[in-house]
């Protein structure tokens, strides 16, 4: 695997998406682009765009395509980020912030977006068991459902450009990974 690679991955909330990010990090040595770690810093640090955006996470719903575009264009233009490759995690989720993204990039597009696939019935499960209260459960009821309206289209429009490599998330977490490594080689 080259260096410098341009990546997306997909996963339901519950997915393991999180856990196999920093191992393909570790792995490949791109930088991990998360628009929620990005969204979740600016509400800590209580900034205009963090105030903005507070009541919207905490409901599960998106916040508008034209805020997150501007964080990511503004993350993809960084020295690091061109130097050394990026996998973005939690975007694009709508087919708008996905024609964003090939705006933003050029002609060189993407390398490859990795959907790690875990099916609804079972990350639903897993969520359950991790026990949360019903105001949090409420929220990962609008997340899981926003998923299915909003983020599996772009996983489409994405496949129908050739780019999808999809990988059964099911099975520990270092087979997991051997599947997403292999499928990116
Ligand atoms: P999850 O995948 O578990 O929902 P994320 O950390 O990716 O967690 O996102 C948390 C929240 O941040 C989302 O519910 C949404 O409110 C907001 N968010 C993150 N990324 C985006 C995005 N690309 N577009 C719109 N909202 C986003």
């Amino acid at each position: 695997m080259g260096e410098n690679k341009k990546l997306i991955i997909f996963g339901r909330q519950g997915s393991g998406k999180g856990t196999q990010c920093a191992k393909i990090v570790e792995a490949l040595g791109v930088i991990h682009l998360s628009t929620g770690d990005i969204l979740r810093s600016n509400i800590e640090n209580q900034t205009e765009l963090g105030k903005k955006v507070e009541p919207l996470l905490a409901a599960g719903e998106l916040v508008d395509d034209a805020t997150i575009l501007e964080i990511v264009a503004d993350r993809l233009h960084q020295d690091d980020v061109v130097a050394q490759g990026f996998i973005l995690d939690g975007f694009p989720r709508t087919i708008d912030q996905a024609k964003g993204l090939l705006d933003i990039l050029g002609t060189d597009g993407i390398d490859k977006a990795i959907n790690l696939d875990v099916s609804i019935e079972e990350v639903t499960e897993r969520i359950l068991k991790r026990g949360r209260n019903d105001d949090v459960a409420d929220a990962i009821k609008t997340r899981l459902e926003l998923y299915e309206s909003q983020t599996v289209p772009v996983i489409q429009y994405f496949d129908e450009l050739g780019y999808v490599e999809t990988v059964d998330g099911l099975g520990e977490e270092s087979e997991v990974i051997e599947r997403i490594l292999k499928a990116l080689q």
